[in-house]
């Protein structure tokens, strides 16, 4: 583990090394000297050709259908921004989450590996004094494994990985920053955030209602979240531009409360559909967040060595936000296409090529695998990782498949979904007969070809009890649980 004061060294001969050459009385030797030196702090995080490791930047939506974006489609939410990272890079067609809801899908990014092996596989209940309820130590974040490769680490947003501070806060979890809040979801204006401290929210719905926290001090933030947030990447970038860093921004947006702004909703004239309507102003928001945060990069000269990945953490609730999931069967929640396939687009500039829409099932876990990968981190062997490095199979350099298999469990529900190649098996409760569709032709999964197929259905169901036997049960109770679940609080 890095610690606070090593970093703290670190900084202070990157801020000596850039400062001018006028105040550090420049001469011919010094500055060789000065070279060497830097050569010799630095060279840990640079390549063999002298190419400094990359940036990554996650930007993850929440609840946003797979049809509300430019790139797959979306007609009536003009997302011009992220489109772009489509456009300078890769859009993957058929781009997975770990799971269908918000706690463990995040589970999942942050560690690289399927949540079901260490027992999140249910949304946490907000619990600002159960250690137990959330990510266990037991697992290594994405954070914890960039540190001693010299990465810096901040996430803006949501947490949802457990309320109690002392253990489960993010800055406990490897990241050096955190601007955001430790809930599933929050209010997007100021005005009504009316509980100061994060752990004197009482439940899930009242955590919706805290203060935001920077670092461990509560802040109310100075505008409509989404904007607050998106400032707050804007700086993080122009802040940590030095060295290599992690970012993940982590927009609760366009998850329920559908609240927007103005600016936003004035936008759209032209959606009659109030629900819609709103949706469309939040996720236009976050559009706007987007261009800003790629803005910042190009004025540092930061675009072409910044990997920046853009995806949902599920699919859209679509009776909830009047999101669009089409042409996906079923929505956040399931075992179809349309709980856990989502948008999926990431570019790199310097390396992969533009405009290329690659096919190939990947998965939210491989974002994290693959700059854990290029950054030469460690990663502990009785623990590996279940992402693979992406880059090279979407520059053409390995034409296989990145996965054997990609998998969904929902233990609660005794639901499985597993997907070989261009076929899927689903099974909906425990003793049903699996169903067998083919995504080529049949994205919809509108016709079970189990009994034509049988052959089929047994390859990938061998594949399916195998990684079962690899999976733990939940290890504390979820949001369903609760008494109160489903019913409103004002
Ligand atoms: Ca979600």
């Amino acid at each position: 583990m890095k610690s606070k004061s090593s970093f703290h060294a670190l900084n202070f001969w990157i801020q000596i090394l850039k400062a001018p050459a006028s105040i550090m009385n420049f001469n011919f030797d010094k500055s060789i000297c000065f070279f060497g030196l830097k050569l010799l702090i630095l060279s840990p995080l640079y390549g063999g050709q002298g190419q400094k490791t990359p940036n990554m930047i996650v930007i993850m939506c929440d609840d946003l259908g797979y049809a509300d974006v430019g790139f797959n489609g979306c007609k009536d939410i003009p997302t011009p921004n992220i489109d772009s990272i489509a456009e300078h890079g890769v859009r993957c067609t058929n781009g997975y989450v770990a799971y269908a809801v918000c706690g463990p899908s995040r589970a999942g990014f942050i560690t690289a590996r399927y949540p079901q092996r260490f027992g999140f596989e249910r949304n946490p209940q907000y619990q600002p004094k159960d250690p137990d309820m959330g990510l266990t130590r037991d697992e290594k974040t994405i954070a914890e494994l960039l540190r001693p490769a010299g990465y810096h680490s901040g996430i803006i947003g949501k947490w949802h990985l457990g309320a109690h501070i002392p253990t489960s806060h993010p800055m406990k979890r490897g990241f050096d920053e955190f601007y955001g809040h430790l809930g599933g979801g929050h209010t997007y204006f100021p005005e009504k955030l009316t509980i100061k401290r994060s752990q004197d929210a009482e439940g899930e719905s009242d955590s919706y209602r805290t203060w935001l926290l920077k670092g461990y001090e509560p802040v109310t933030p100075r505008k409509y979240i989404t904007d607050d947030f998106s400032d707050e990447a804007v700086a993080f970038v122009q802040r940590n531009r030095d060295y290599p860093f992690f970012l993940f921004l982590s927009y609760n947006a366009p998850h329920t409360p559908l609240e927007a702004s103005e600016k936003y909703l004035n936008r759209f004239p032209k959606i009659v559909d109030k629900k819609r309507k709103t949706y469309a102003a939040m996720v236009s928001a976050v559009d706007d967040g987007v261009g800003r945060v790629l803005s910042e990069l190009r004025k540092y000269g930061l675009e072409e060595n910044t990997i920046v990945a853009f995806l949902s953490d599920n699919g859209g609730i679509t009776t909830k936000n009047a999101s669009s999931n089409f042409p996906l069967r079923g929505n956040k929640g399931d075992v179809w296409e349309g709980g856990f396939r989502v948008p999926f687009a990431i570019q790199w500039k310097a390396t992969l090529p533009p405009g290329l829409a690659y096919d190939h099932p990947v998965s939210s876990l491989d974002l994290g695998s693959t700059i854990v990968s290029l950054a030469g981190a460690k990663v502990s062997e009785d623990k590996p990782l279940d992402g693979v490095n992406l880059i090279p199979f979407l520059t053409g350099e390995n034409k296989e498949m990145p996965h054997k298999a990609i998998y969904l469990r929902q233990f609660d529900r005794n639901r499985f979904a597993v997907r070989k190649g261009n076929y899927k098996v689903v099974t909906v409760w425990k003793g049903a007969k699996p169903q067998l569709y083919d995504l080529d032709k049949d994205i919809g999964e509108k016709n079970d070809l189990a009994d034509l197929k049988p052959d089929r259905v047994a390859e990938i169901e061998a594949l399916r009890k195998k990684w079962n036997t690899e999976l733990m049960e939940p290890t504390f109770l979820g949001l369903i649980h609760r008494k109160n679940h489903g019913k409103k609080k004002k």
